[in-house]
């Protein structure tokens, strides 16, 4: 058998492995830009919140040192001044913060601008910073000056003879009164906050000493005193000037520092909101790519049942359908109906479709042949019928068929009450038109007779026979023994009259002999009675002379 060019299996399988091929790849086209959205969007994310927790860090520390520097500038320690090591490390934290941030800033253009105007401020930040704390340091070594010179005051005025002042002459009370004054003005000096208060305590001491200085003394300490005090006293304005000087520098540069701090802050604050930006636009993105793959996936997915529709639309054209043409025709088939069989193609589907054609065809030859079969057996039985119940010679009923109608007649007639009557004939002296004719001419000659008598018969019912040899008998259902006798007598006028020589007959011509019955048939008769009869009767015409009718007594 021939193979199907392209089978039902493979395109079966094609179709399936095309469906499935066409989901994985989509599948995996949509699960890989899933995949490196997810990647992208956890890197972004990642590096967002470490930036962003850099920037929180660097607003703490800038934070933290604003307050530092306002600590230093208010707090105990101004005097002390221990914040430069502690403004150091704050300022090392916020650098490391600084690096941190700018190493995980991208080369995005709003980055750079953030990173910029941190810069922008972070420099004269950290350079106000070092500057404040000189300066720091330097009010604390005047602060140092200034603490001794208070002592040394203190010092100098334990030591003026305050004691029985009343008791003194009115020098040592000049002395002390006047070294008094400049004591108190030196003091006052070293409190005071106005340069021209200053200036005008100056002037008052200067005075006091320089009456001091009028003074006439023998007294060796006082002369001490007073060497001291105009040696010390000036100190105390020289050195007030420059303290007021460093502590206004100090409190503008805490000033400026605070400032570039907020400064700080706030520049951190606006890469704070950089970072919100690009957050929300890494959001943006990321919204934008799950709606073009949520896309992408939909029309996969209106694509494949698209395909899927055309594939089932294809098998029940292609497959289906044809399976069910071709069952609906095997099964007229089945029921005897003669439809074309389909066979296009040239699939499984065709190949069943012709082997199927092939075998209707089969069936209807052998159908043929069995119809011509049973037509011929037909004749063949009815030939066979005609020859069971004709004589072979004559053409006329045999003796079989005559015997059988007799019987049928005989009840009828016995039923119905009515007459049978029964004719015998005979060939006279035929042995003799044999030895004389030849036994074919007596063949023909019987055949002649035959045929003359059948002509004779014209009621349906009756019948003629040849009842053996040169004998024939014949049927007449219904007539009387006249009747019967007058169609006898009309048989034997009609042999007669084909007048076929034969030399040894009683006439010259072939003649018959005829003896005839009739009986109304009833009970306690037997059918044979009356053929006996009919012979009886044909006996006697012989005797009598031949070439003559007969009845039976
Ligand atoms: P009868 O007048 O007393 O009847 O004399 P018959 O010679 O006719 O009678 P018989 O019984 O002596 O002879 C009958 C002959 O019929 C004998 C036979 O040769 C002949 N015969 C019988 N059947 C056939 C047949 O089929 N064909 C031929 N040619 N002759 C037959
Ligand atoms: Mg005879
Ligand atoms: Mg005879």
């Amino acid at each position: 058998m021939q193979q199907p060019h392209t089978s039902i299996g493979t395109r079966l399988t094609l179709i399936i492995g095309t469906i499935f091929g066409l989901y994985l790849m989509a599948v995996s086209a949509v699960g890989y830009v899933m995949f490196q959205q997810y990647q992208g969007f956890s890197n972004l994310a990642d590096r967002e919140f470490g930036r962003a927790m850099a920037a929180a860090e660097l607003t703490r520390d800038a934070e933290i040192i604003a307050a530092e520097v306002f600590e230093m500038m208010v707090g105990s320690r101004r005097s002390i001044s221990a914040g430069s090591q502690r403004t150091e490390n704050l300022a090392g934290l916020y650098r490391s913060a600084r690096d941190r941030l700018q190493q995980l800033s991208s080369s995005a253009d709003a980055d750079r601008a953030a990173n910029r105007e941190l810069d922008r401020w972070q420099e004269p930040f950290f350079l106000s910073l070092g500057q404040l704390d000189q300066r720091l340091e330097l009010e604390k070594q005047l602060q140092t000056e200034h603490l001794q010179l208070i002592d040394t005051l203190f010092i100098l005025q334990q030591r003026l003879p305050l004691s029985d002042f009343g008791a003194q002459s009115p020098d040592q009370q000049r002395f002390i009164s006047h070294a008094l004054t400049a004591l108190v003005a030196a003091s006052s000096a070293l409190s005071a906050e106005r340069p021209g208060h200053v200036a005008q305590l100056e002037r008052a001491c200067e005075q006091a000493l320089q009456k001091l200085a009028l003074l006439p003394l023998e007294d060796e300490e006082l002369l001490e005193l007073r060497r001291q005090l105009t040696e010390v006293l000036p100190e105390a304005f020289r050195s007030r000037g420059p303290l007021l000087k460093a502590s206004r520098a100090s409190l503008a540069t805490a000033r400026e520092t605070r400032v570039l701090a907020q400064k700080l802050t706030g520049a951190s604050f606006s890469y704070h909101l950089q970072l919100k930006a690009s957050a929300q636009q890494a959001i943006t993105d990321h919204q934008k790519l799950i709606r073009s793959s949520l896309f992408g996936l939909l029309l996969a997915s209106l694509t494949l049942l698209a395909i899927t529709f055309g594939a089932i639309m294809y098998i029940r054209r292609h497959i289906v359908l044809r399976i069910n043409r071709l069952n609906a025709a095997m099964q007229a088939h089945l029921q005897g109906k003669q439809v074309p069989v389909p066979e296009s193609g040239s699939d499984e589907i065709s190949t069943m479709g012709a082997s199927f054609a092939v075998f209707v065809d089969a069936r209807r030859q052998a159908e043929q042949q069995l119809e011509q079969a049973n037509m011929h057996l037909q004749k063949m039985n009815a030939e066979l019928e005609r020859l069971s119940t004709t004589d072979a010679l004559t053409g006329i009923p045999n003796r079989r068929s005559f015997d059988q109608q007799l019987e049928h007649e005989w009840r009828r007639a016995l039923r119905d009450g009515t007459r049978l009557a029964i004719v015998m004939a005979d060939v006279d002296v035929f042995k003799r038109f044999n030895d004389t004719y030849g036994h074919q001419a007596g063949d023909d000659c019987l055949r002649q007779v035959a045929q003359v008598m059948s002509d004779q018969l014209k009621r349906s019912g009756d019948m003629i026979a040849r009842y053996g040899g040169e004998e024939f008998i014949v049927l007449l259902p219904g007539l009387d023994l006249s009747h019967a006798k007058q169609l006898a007598e009309q048989l034997r006028a009609a042999v007669a009259g084909v007048r076929i020589p034969h030399a040894h007959g009683p006439t010259g011509h072939v003649s018959i002999s005829l003896g005839v019955a009739s009986n109304r048939p009833h009970l306690n008769m037997r059918v044979e009675t009356l053929i006996h009869r009919a012979d009886n009767a044909l006996y006697a015409a012989k005797s009598s002379g031949r070439n003559r009718v007969q009845v039976a007594n």
